[in-house]
């Protein structure tokens, strides 16, 4: 399947948009070094990134290299905290326009769930026809996936970046994180905007960061 092919189906499924979430810290790290990394990249560079507890299964299954991307908002699908962090990076689909070919798939399941020795037909959609029928806008376990990135993934299709006001009592970190993602932003994405999340109506993000252990909100904030 070609790229042109695939965001053909994406469009016909009304998803114009590509989104990936991470922590303050590890967008940071981002925004300092050109566009999104894969884990094993930042890793490699000796670079920093918030620990995630996939890391280990994610080089067992051979995804630590790449880059993933959900097909809607699911903070704003689930109207829940996104458990990879605060920051949404939200990136146009015509970025498909600009990647080699063959780089691109969209998961069955999360590869959380996948095991060594898994065939490439049963961890990915790889025809158009399964495209059509199984994949599901909004979907939490199908991911587009960019395989085994070993650059950072340029900017130039990002259209903005969401940060969660996690509204607890103690406003220094998120105005902190705020301040320090604005600056970095205007120095290394000039003219791209940085949004404050509006949450939906009834979304439980709020309650969730009150009830929390504030060193959550530490290590999701921190950069
Ligand atoms: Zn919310």
């Amino acid at each position: 399947m070609t790229n042109k092919e695939l965001k053909r189906v994406l469009l016909r499924k009304n998803i114009t948009h590509l989104y990936h979430v991470n922590s303050v810290a590890t967008s940071c790290t981002f925004l300092e070094n050109g566009g999104l990394l894969s884990r094993g990249v930042v890793e490699e560079r000796g670079l920093f990134q918030t620990p995630q507890e996939s890391d280990e299964k994610d080089k067992e299954v051979d995804v630590f290299y790449d880059i993933f991307f959900d097909s809607v908002d699911i903070h704003q699908r689930v109207k829940k905290i996104n458990h990879y962090g605060p920051v949404l990076f939200v990136y146009s689909v015509d970025l498909l326009d600009a990647l080699p070919p063959d780089t691109v798939r969209i998961t069955r399941d999360n590869p959380i769930r996948w095991h060594a020795g898994m065939t490439e037909s049963e961890k990915y959609l790889l025809t158009k026809e399964q495209l059509w029928i199984l994949f599901e806008k909004g979907s939490f376990f199908q991911h587009i996936t960019l395989r085994h990135q070993t650059e950072p993934l340029s900017f130039d299709y990002l259209e903005k970046v969401v940060l969660d006001d996690p509204k607890i009592d103690n406003t220094t970190y998120f105005d902190n994180a705020y301040q320090h993602l604005k600056k970095l932003m205007e120095r290394c994405v000039p003219g791209k905007p940085l949004e404050i999340r509006q949450c939906p109506p009834a979304c439980q993000c709020h309650e969730q960061y009150r009830s929390y252990n504030e060193l959550y909100t530490y290590y999701r904030f921190r950069y």
